[in-house]
């Protein structure tokens, strides 16, 4: 019983934090219909929750072609709940948008942190 209200209390912190990240990471317009940045990406078991579950045979269809399954035809399908990764992208200097893309700002250097802190302290599994 305390295994389960402390895994609880860990994925309400985890939500917490994920929104808390998402807010914190600067926005800007993407070109309409490019998905250069897509492939495939790993996010934590509380961003998979928000997610549409994509059968087996799609996973490994988007796979074989180092695509990512919430890809689709006008770009991506979940973008309101894209990955951290995903926003993460053409934000900072080491993930910059090949088409020159960015915010005004790029993102500061303790969000990032953080947001790599997140990462590495949460289980990720392939989108
Ligand atoms: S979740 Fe969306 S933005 Fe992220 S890789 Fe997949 S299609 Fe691209």
């Amino acid at each position: 019983m305390a295994a389960i209200a402390g895994r609880a209390r860990s994925v309400d912190s985890n939500n917490r934090k994920l929104d808390e990240l998402r807010a914190r990471i600067p926005s800007f317009r993407c070109i309409v219909g490019c998905h250069d940045c897509c492939g495939p990406v790993t996010a934590s078991s509380e961003e998979m929750a928000r997610l549409p579950v994509k059968t087996e045979a799609e996973h490994e269809a988007a796979l074989a072609e180092l695509s990512c399954p919430h890809l689709g035809e006008h770009g991506c399908e979940v973008y309101s709940e894209r990955p951290l990764i995903c926003r993460l992208f053409g934000t900072t200097p080491s993930l910059l948008c090949p088409n020159g893309m960015r915010p005004v700002y790029m993102i500061d250097r303790r969000t990032e942190e953080e947001i790599h802190q997140f990462l590495a302290s949460t289980r990720q599994v392939l989108v």
